[in-house]
């Protein structure tokens, strides 16, 4: 038997239009790539997004189609978000950090047929343009006057000439939750990049999931600012959690430098806000520089890469920021686990419990998880046995779009994420590498993540990695890269010292190497497989 409730589908557009209509005039506020800020209200985001709506399928955009953006985070990036999905058309997000070749790999891949880009990639699209012929139209995001006199790209024109010519008449179609709402593609360390195409159904679950408390937990009191790009993974869905609930949302645009986060996080009076580690590590800095306070920053989700507990002790004595860690990828939409405290906590200091928040946490209700071994039995949860990280769920991907390959799924529809982890009697699950970083020594595994964190407690140590290197006797033994602090100095020895007593000996790195910065991805993760080509042959002393 049926149940006898409203079957009505769930749409992108339908989170917009109720926050067009509940929480009218609460703000969106966003940072200008072009100059200055731009102001104005969830109504008045939602007019222009049935603006956008109705110029879309002027030029002929069909359900199905991929819009791209190459966007910083914008409110004319959030107004692509509604309107390109709420014609059933696919808002492909391109990460313009990635390289040149990824980028056209990825925008021939996904046939974008209309491209939108911030002023900054300017430069970028027109060398980009001629290698990528099945984008029909190039849409500056600004004002008439900032295009260029001369140009080749093709139908290039401005934004706000497109949305002027339309009046906001329109009313958003009904179609299945099933259809494709937006586009991201990984990216792809080793191999090419995979699109992870999401479903109107699995983004607003996703979304809602988001608000949950022990999730990002968003509130109508927050003032929530993403600076985690709205470019890659939806933002972790927070263009879409703010409007739900009604909290002021705001964009930083370009401005991802400290000094520009701060003044908005000091001007908007933003609450909350949500990053890799890498961001926070930069910030920190930049306040303890100045001796500067939050005045109402209180709460920051970190996650993308593992969140040194040094970071979390840092901003909760010295900023008085509590940071949640949390875990998630490309393929599940992001949000997978968070690590917020349970009842049986209560009465724990901070540092009691930051062995239990600095693990990767908990499930969000919607996604199961479990640890297997190399044949695929399933590891008991007592925070010792790591094995591979399989998760499920209605926002975690099936397929990968246009692969013409089966995904990464087991016979029984497990995603397998990649990830080595445990998962203790409580549930918090702590990841100790990618499967591929794992360094194993003389048959035992050593998390070079464990490493990196006590490694960045030490106050010289501003960045630090771990890969292993070739042993003649142990196979593998693992090898610290550190970038110092600038104006402090340390030396190999005095940090080889460090870990003596923190970490089993045999898990103690075997030599420490000095660099002026180190590399990374598109997506601020460490680029491990270029420290292992620049470490290759290296010989430990
Ligand atoms: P991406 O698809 O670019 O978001 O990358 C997903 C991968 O980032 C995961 O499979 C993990 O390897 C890594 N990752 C994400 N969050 C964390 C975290 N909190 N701690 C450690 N690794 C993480």
């Amino acid at each position: 038997m049926l149940g006898l409730m409203m079957a009505e589908p769930l749409r992108v557009a339908g989170i917009l239009e109720h926050a067009a209509k509940w929480h009218a005039d609460t703000e969106i506020v966003a940072r200008l790539p072009e100059g200055g800020i731009h102001r104005y209200t969830y109504a008045a985001a939602h007019r222009r997004a049935k603006q956008l709506a109705k110029a879309l399928l002027r030029l002929g955009v069909a359900p199905g189609d991929r819009v791209g953006t190459l966007a910083w985070n914008t409110h004319r990036h959030f107004e692509l978000y509604y309107g390109v999905a709420g014609i059933g058309a696919v808002c492909h997000t391109v990460n313009p950090r990635l390289f040149p070749e990824q980028l056209v790999y990825i925008l021939n891949h996904a046939e974008d047929r209309l491209l939108f880009f911030d002023l900054t990639f300017l430069p970028l699209v027109e060398r980009l343009a001629p290698i990528c012929p099945q984008v029909e139209k190039w849409v500056l995001l600004a004002g008439p006057e900032h295009l260029p006199a001369q140009s080749a790209l093709p139908g290039l024109c401005s934004y706000e000439d497109l949305l002027s010519a339309e009046r906001a008449d329109y009313a958003w179609p009904l179609f299945d939750e099933n259809t494709a709402c937006s586009l991201c593609y990984t990216s792809g360390t080793t191999d090419q990049p995979k699109g992870v195409l999401y479903s109107h159904r699995s983004t607003v679950l996703h979304a809602l999931a988001a608000c949950l408390p022990d999730s990002l937990g968003c509130a109508a009191l927050d003032v929530i600012m993403p600076v985690v790009p709205m470019f890659h993974v939806n933002a972790w869905g927070l263009p879409y959690a703010a409007p739900i609930v009604g909290a002021k949302l705001v964009l930083p645009g370009a401005g991802m430098d400290s000094a520009s986060l701060y003044e908005l996080f000091e001007s908007e009076g933003v609450t909350f806000s949500a990053g890799v580690p890498t961001i926070w590590l930069a910030l920190l800095q930049f306040m303890r520089e100045g001796h500067r306070q939050f005045s109402t920053l209180r709460r920051t989700v970190v996650g993308g890469s593992s969140c040194p507990p040094a970071l979390m002790t840092a901003f909760e004595d010295e900023l008085h920021v509590t940071i949640t860690h949390a875990w998630g990828m490309t393929e599940t939409s992001p949000l997978g686990t968070g690590a917020r405290l349970t009842a049986k906590h209560k009465g724990l200091s901070a540092a009691e419990s930051l062995p239990i928040r600095a693990k990767q946490g908990r499930v969000v209700y919607g996604v199961d998880m479990k640890i297997v071994d190399d044949e695929g039995i399933a590891l008991p949860h007592n925070g010792m046995a790591f094995g591979d990280l399989l998760v499920r769920g209605p926002w975690v991907v099936r397929d990968y779009f246009g692969s013409g390959t089966p995904g990464e799924l087991t016979a029984d529809g497990w995603f397998r994420t990649g990830d080595v982890a445990t998962i203790d009697p409580d549930g918090y699950m702590q990841i100790t590498d990618r499967s591929k970083d794992v360094i194993k020594s003389g048959g035992e595994w050593i998390s070079s993540i464990d490493l990196e964190n006590l490694a960045i407690s030490h106050p010289a140590v501003a960045e630090a990695a771990v890969i292993g290197v070739p042993s003649a006797r142990w196979a593998e033994r693992p090898l610290l890269i550190v970038v110092r602090r600038p104006g402090l100095d340390v030396s190999a020895k005095e940090l080889l010292a460090f870990f003596k007593g923190k970490v089993a000996r045999f898990c103690e790195p075997d030599a420490v190497e000095f660099v002026d910065q180190l590399p990374h991805t598109a997506t601020g993760k460490l680029l491990k497989t270029q420290l292992r080509k620049d470490f290759a042959g290296y010989a430990v002393a």
